[in-house]
């Protein structure tokens, strides 16, 4: 009898998956960026719309710098994946070494910590 506690290794075919759901996921990435960027640097509004308050301006160029700063982090945590999807440490928690779960992956290919660890130190601040 197998004991299910412990969650199966992924497969040749499963990290392979994987690799090319990352690429994807980095190349909509870069995608994205390059658009933020662009829209950030052209005023919305263009030449002829003056907003009366200035602050509305910044106010969408914090939002668009916000969105290029989480792209950026995501961006950085799909280049890790990769990184341990060549060395082999794919899908284990970089915190207490344990697999981890595949529907995690499955939705957050990116994951770096398993759902333990994740919450123990999302609760830590
Ligand atoms: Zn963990």
């Amino acid at each position: 009898m197998r004991r299910n506690a412990q969650v199966q290794a992924l497969t040749p075919r499963e990290l392979q998956d994987f690799e090319r759901k990352l690429l994807e996921l980095r190349a909509a990435l870069q995608r994205e960026v390059g658009r933020i960027e662009r829209d950030a640097l052209e005023p919305s509004g263009g030449a002829r719309f003056q907003p009366v308050d200035e602050s509305i301006e910044e106010t969408s160029l914090d939002a668009e710098l916000e969105a290029l700063a989480t792209q950026d982090e995501l961006g950085y945590a799909v280049n890790e994946a990769l990184e341990r999807l060549t060395d082999g440490r794919f899908g284990q928690c970089v915190e207490c070494g344990r697999p981890i779960a595949r529907e995690r992956l499955a939705l957050l290919p990116y994951a770096r910590e398993c759902r333990d660890c994740r919450a123990a130190s999302e609760s830590a601040g």
